[in-house]
């Protein structure tokens, strides 16, 4: 299969990058695509987000890193068709300092997704809320970066410092790396700032915005506490219709490029 994976990364918490890993991830599912979801975040809200609330157990990506377990015995299917998840538990925060003295510390990701990738159309790695080795294996194991944005006043503030990780990560670990698109979320249609933050983030990085915006709506932010995708928890809500366009135009994107 010609797999495509895809880190959402932004190192602000609170953008939207779990979110968007989980929504579109069952969108493209819902699509007919093989996808899989990994919970590259010790706090492991895209596995809760799919309905996994205690993943004490070992199989998770933790495992995966430490060697303990392979990828394929820690993947695990969702409710809905099509969808898979690489569990996060909060060990995962240990990767961070024990990966420091290690050989290839940021080739581990990629390494242990090798095995698997061919079962998949579509891998998303939802990153956590920071530049370290987390991500740095996330951009590593990638093949592009889709960075969700919030529309508010610090928004460009950080994005330089990301910009400037992706360089690195292509010169040096993985040359094929680029930016997939950036999305706008949150969107709140009668704020002014809303409409002065998202022309300038479109001047500065013009075709790369995604035409989508990702309104804010409640039923979004309602659906991870039930362990559940837009998809499933409310088909017919605004957030759902935001991600099926989003799913619509990230085809048409990627089907543009290949
Ligand atoms: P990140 O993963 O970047 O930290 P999240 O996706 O977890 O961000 O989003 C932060 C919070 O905002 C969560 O509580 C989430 O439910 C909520 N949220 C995200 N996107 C929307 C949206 N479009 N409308 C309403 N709430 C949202
Ligand atoms: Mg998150």
């Amino acid at each position: 299969m010609d797999t495509h994976i895809i880190a959402l990364a932004n190192q602000k918490g609170g953008v939207g990058k779990t979110t968007t890993a989980l929504n579109l991830a069952a969108v493209l599912a819902d699509k007919g695509k093989k996808v899989l979801l990994v919970d590259s975040d010790p706090q492991g809200n895209a596995s809760s987000g799919v309905g996994l609330f205690n993943t004490n157990e070992d199989k998770n990506i933790y495992s995966c890193y430490t060697g303990a377990k392979e990828a394929v015995d820690c993947i695990l299917p969702t409710k809905q068709k099509n969808l898979s998840i690489l569990p996060a538990s909060i060990d995962l925060v240990g990767v961070e300092v024990e990966l420091i003295s290690q050989e290839n510390r940021e080739k581990r990701l990629k390494a242990l997704l090798r095995p698997v990738r061919e079962q998949f159309h579509y891998i998303l790695i939802d990153c956590p809320p920071s530049l370290g080795m987390l991500t740095i294996n996330s951009l590593t194991a990638a093949d592009s970066v889709l960075i969700p944005m919030q529309c508010e006043y610090f928004a460009m503030e950080g994005l330089a410092q990301l910009i400037q990780t992706i360089r690195k990560v292509k010169k040096t670990l993985n040359r094929e790396l680029y930016v997939e698109g950036l999305l706008l979320t949150m969107y709140d249609r009668r704020n002014r700032l809303t409409h002065s933050v998202a022309s300038e983030i479109q001047k500065h990085f013009g075709d790369q915005v995604y035409k989508t915006v990702i309104p804010r709506n409640v039923r979004l932010s309602e659906s991870p506490s039930h362990g559940q995708t837009i998809i499933e928890y409310d088909p017919g809500s605004t957030g759902a219709k935001a991600y099926r366009q989003l799913g619509g135009e990230f085809l048409k994107r990627t089907k543009a490029r290949a």
